[in-house]
């Protein structure tokens, strides 16, 4: 292996869902003496500098380091535009102007689309007039990749995902595989709420000649009530735990056992963890995570 990626979205500080999974992430880059870099995809959120100076220096000090400069989706905008030119040019592409709520209730519709939630084509074939009419009414259109050019590529079949939305902005899909191809990412470790993604980026790598990486879904944390862990658990993250007097080690050494690499949350470090880490023993299962019980440890 070569290379392997965080890529948190800046959207707030780190909790321990998004550390464990970097963890994850940078044990299997160090086990296999691989790259690690760090690349915020900041398409969505803006450039949020504080939440990514907060990121940065919460991945610090758990001392999982990376290599290289941090990258930033919003300054890599052109490969973006490029990658999709080719799949125009291609004619794989075609305009879309529903709106979300529009694809929604078509999706929703009896007879109405494929598998449950995907994009009905319903503009797969529209008419002059029809676009005309969408122009006049002020509607921008998104782009997708026309379902025809994964059928003829390998026979991966998704739905006519977004590659780029009303707004001009890159879709995630697009922008990450272009990302992961251009630094050389061979492995993606990430949490597996991302699994179903996967079908999609493996599509647009065949179609842009990109290799495609090896991926690992870790496992989401989960508060004590099943839900995705957040703030609204309580103190979920680095600047709420670390004034509660937990250390970096004692925060890995939680990781550490539920990623199944020890049998007791003993404190660990980064460049110990090396040594004890096995992907075959993380768990299937969320993890759940109970905020409540640390005041009365
Ligand atoms: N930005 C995504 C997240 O924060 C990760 C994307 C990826 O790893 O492919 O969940």
């Amino acid at each position: 292996m070569l290379a392997g990626r965080f890529a948190p979205s800046p959207s707030g500080s780190l909790h321990l869902g998004n550390l464990r999974t970097a963890f994850a992430a940078w044990l299997v880059a160090h086990q296999n003496e691989a790259k690690f870099f760090l690349r915020f995809e900041d398409l969505t959120t803006g450039a949020a500098p504080i939440a990514q100076a907060e990121q940065v220096h919460d991945l610090a000090l758990l001392g999982l380091t990376h290599d290289g400069e941090v990258t930033r989706q919003s300054d890599r905008t052109a490969l973006y535009a490029a990658a999709i030119k080719q799949l125009e040019q291609r004619g794989m592409t075609y305009d879309c102007y529903c709106s979300r709520r529009e694809v929604r209730e078509a999706a929703a519709a009896p007879h109405g689309a494929g598998a449950e939630g995907s994009y009905p084509r319903t503009c797969v074939k529209l008419t002059r007039a029809q676009v005309n009419e969408h122009k006049r009414a002020g509607r921008r259109p998104a782009l997708r990749l026309h379902g025809s050019a994964g059928v003829h590529s390998g026979g991966l079949y998704t739905d006519d995902f977004v590659l780029r939305r009303a707004d001009g902005v890159a879709a995630y899909n697009l922008a990450v595989v272009v990302d992961d191809a251009d630094q050389g990412i061979d492995h993606v470790v990430r949490g597996d709420d991302l699994v179903e993604t996967t079908p999609r980026q493996i599509l647009l790598q065949h179609l842009l000649g990109y290799s495609t990486p090896s991926y690992l879904h870790v496992p989401l944390v989960v508060g004590p009530d099943g839900e995705r862990l957040s703030k609204r658990h309580g103190a979920v993250g680095l600047l709420d735990l670390i004034p509660l007097g937990y250390t970096p080690e004692q925060i890995l050494g939680w990781l550490a056992y539920s990623l199944g690499m020890t049998a007791e949350q003993t404190p660990i470090t980064a460049k110990e963890a090396v040594g004890v880490f096995s992907v075959q023993n993380i768990p299937a299962e969320p993890w759940v995570f109970d905020p409540t019980r640390l005041r009365s440890e």
